[in-house]
């Protein structure tokens, strides 16, 4: 599957704010976003008042920079919130909030997203007992997702969870850190998603 390999941090100093893409150094003072507080290129350090679709664009690009996706897919994403029932907006953030990839970071299983999605990738986690490696893949309310008995002893798992120990796991997932293991016990509620986005800028913008 298809994913931004370029430098990251870019991405922050583009959106002017820390995304969280890269783990441990986001949270030190060698995040580019702390030492270089402008857009990266040559006219970064010029102060544009954005017009209202700029302000619309940027929302988006946030929010597939965040969870890792490319335009397609978010694309996809946003055609099945709409078409559901509920605010579309937080359809939309439910969503992404049930990749596969994004509940093996709230559970601490993963540094980053980035991390998270290798993990996946790699055969490392089991839902409902079953190996599944796909990113995207949605959870469901009751899944059981866990690091294979296999994979647990590893010590790739024993730095990430002392890591992510003092993170603070979203009521909308139950985590069981000792045996690296986790379950979904409701859908997230938009007040749950501790991400800055504007949601319904988003929705203005798919709506023009
Ligand atoms: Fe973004 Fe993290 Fe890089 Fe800082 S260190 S710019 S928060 S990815």
């Amino acid at each position: 599957m298809a994913r931004y390999i370029g430098p990251v941090c870019r991405l922050c100093r583009r959106e002017g704010q820390k995304l969280y893409l890269k783990g441990e150094k986001c949270f030190s003072q060698k995040c580019p976003v702390v030492r270089r507080p402008y857009a990266p290129g040559q006219h970064g350090q010029v102060n544009k008042k954005l017009s209202e679709y700029g302000l619309q664009l940027r929302e988006k690009q946030k929010a597939k920079r965040i969870y890792g996706i490319l335009e397609t897919q978010f694309a996809n994403y946003f055609e099945e919130a709409d078409r559901i029932p509920g605010i579309t907006g937080e359809n939309l953030l439910r969503i992404l909030e049930m990749r596969l990839d994004n509940v093996v970071y709230r559970l601490g299983l993963g540094r980053s997203r980035t991390e998270a999605r290798q993990v996946v990738r790699h055969n490392h986690i089991l839902v409902n007992g079953k190996k599944v490696n796909i990113p995207s893949y949605q959870v469901k309310v009751g899944d059981v997702i866990e690091v294979k008995e296999k994979s647990k002893g590893l010590q790739r798992f024993k730095d990430i969870t002392d890591t992510t120990a003092s993170r603070i796991v979203p009521e909308w997932l139950e985590a069981d850190m000792d045996n690296l293991k986790g379950k979904v016990v409701a859908l997230p509620e938009r007040d749950q998603i501790d991400i800055d986005i504007q949601e319904t800028l988003i929705v203005e913008l798919y709506s023009k």
